[in-house]
């Protein structure tokens, strides 16, 4: 487990001063402008060598991404926009950052737009998040008024300017593209890729886009070295991260660890393990709703990180873990993710507009146990004709959970639908 002095974020349960004060006690703050004087190619040369890869569920290398942005301005301008409109269901790890920790935000902001020539940045943070906002706006104005951004930000002789911008409450708008389009003022539809925001973004100039905890642990990553994050978890899997545990654990929780630990030590030492005891453990879906579930049997030696959750059939997604015991019907529980990403659809693409409404409409009858055998497979094939033929990422996450659901549990779903067990499912269906 992680000791207490490799934590990037010391703040996390809003148990210390989060003011600028309390930060810069912290050691946040601690020679910015050092930072900044040894130049654009060696901080992204360390983000590189740190192994950080995009903590918003894709796991891009951000150093990489980072490298994408122009060397010489073309005359246009470069921003740096910072994805917070962190929606996936059941994650809830930026948000901690926001409320607590809100220095290693704008902080971050600073270093890495100076390192891909960026003078302004913007987050934009979901709608919903009223308290985070405040916070955030209050360690704004308080970097400002101390002169650590602005002119000359924190005596660095580079002027930079961090804006705040509201989300209206669409989960479509956490997609990079449609975020942009959504800042621009335009309704939040994602665009099509490539170009890549880095050869035309915001307002059609070099952007990167980047999650709130991907540029929050950017300045002790170059405060303590590349070397230092890398020692933690294994080879392209490195580094610290925010974890979350939500449903059957005795105690729901966010907290900071290493990469690459087993997946049941996280459980049993962060969650207080499942409610129940491990053997009561049925499935999880191992980062937020856009990963395929994962059965106990499937957690045989796992470990919590990008690589073993692309080899064994899933995703590490944002690293926000849904644990589900044997009281929990899967079948309704994906059913409940299905109607969530039909609801969320932007209609924009026709495979994932009519793709997610078919997927729904025989999870519905799945659940109820009111379908013939044959249509697993077909939807199984329906899965297929929409993962990878959408605009944006948003059609695969509607396909993946029920893949997973076929993978793991095609016993239970023809079980029910052999002895058509329609009481549970079919008040569920009818109460929402
Ligand atoms: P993606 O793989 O398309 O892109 C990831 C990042 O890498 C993007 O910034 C993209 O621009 C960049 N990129 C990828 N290929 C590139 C290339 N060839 N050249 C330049 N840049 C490139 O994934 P995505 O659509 O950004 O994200 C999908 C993930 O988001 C899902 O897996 C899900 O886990 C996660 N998600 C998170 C939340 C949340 O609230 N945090 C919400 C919904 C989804
Ligand atoms: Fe919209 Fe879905 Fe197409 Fe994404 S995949 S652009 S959400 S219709």
């Amino acid at each position: 487990m992680l000791k207490d002095e490799d934590r990037i974020f010391t703040n996390l349960y809003g148990m210390n001063d989060r003011s600028l004060r309390g930060a810069q006690a912290r050691g946040h703050w601690d020679g910015t402008a050092d930072i900044l004087q040894k130049g654009r190619d060696w901080i992204i040369q360390e983000m590189k060598d740190s192994g950080l890869r995009g903590r918003g569920g894709a796991g891009f290398p951000t150093g990489l991404k980072w490298s994408f942005m122009p060397k010489e301005s073309d005359g246009r301008p470069s921003y740096l926009v910072v994805n917070a409109d962190e929606s996936e269901p059941a994650t809830c790890k930026d948000r901690e950052i926001m409320r607590h920790d809100p220095h290693t935000l704008v902080e971050g902001c600073l270093i890495a737009s100076f390192a891909m020539g960026a003078h302004a940045a913007y987050i934009y943070i979901r709608g919903e998040f009223i308290r985070e906002r405040e916070a955030l706006q209050a360690a704004i104005d308080e970097a400002y008024d101390a002169g650590l951004i602005g002119r000359n930000a924190a005596g660095s002789g580079w002027n930079f300017d961090l804006y705040l911008s509201h989300g209206a409450g669409a989960y479509i708008c956490g997609e990079e593209t449609a975020l942009l389009e959504s800042l621009e003022g335009k309704k939040g539809m994602p665009r099509m890729k490539p170009p890549f925001p880095a050869g035309a973004g915001l307002y059609g100039c070099p952007t990167t886009v980047n999650n709130v905890e991907s540029i929050a642990v950017v300045p002790t990553i170059l405060r303590r070295g590349a070397d230092w994050f890398a020692s933690f978890g294994r080879p392209n899997n490195s580094g610290t991260k925010l974890f979350a545990l939500t449903g059957h654990v005795n105690t729901p929780c966010v907290f900071e660890d290493e990469m690459s630990l087993p997946v049941r030590e996280l459980i049993e030492k962060h969650g207080g393990g499942v409610r129940g005891g491990w053997d009561n453990l049925k499935a999880i879906i191992p980062g937020g709703a856009s990963c395929p579930v994962l059965s106990k049997e499937a957690l045989e030696g796992a470990i919590m990180d990008f690589d073993w959750m692309r080899d064994n059939h899933s995703s590490l997604g944002t690293g926000c873990m849904i644990v589900m015991d044997n009281d929990t019907d899967v079948i309704k529980a994906v059913w409940r993710l299905s109607k969530f990403f039909k609801h969320e659809s932007c209609g924009q693409c026709t495979p994932c507009r009519e793709g997610t409404g078919w997927m729904m409409r025989v999870m519905d009858r799945l659940v109820t146990g009111d379908a013939e055998v044959e249509e697993i497979d077909m939807l199984l094939d329906v899965t297929k004709q929409v993962e990878g033929h959408t605009i944006c990422a948003l059609g695969d996450a509607a396909a993946w959970p029920i893949q997973g659901l076929i993978r793991h549990f095609r016993d239970e779903i023809e079980e029910r639908i052999k002895h058509k067990r329609t009481g549970r499912g079919a008040s569920v269906l009818a109460a929402q």
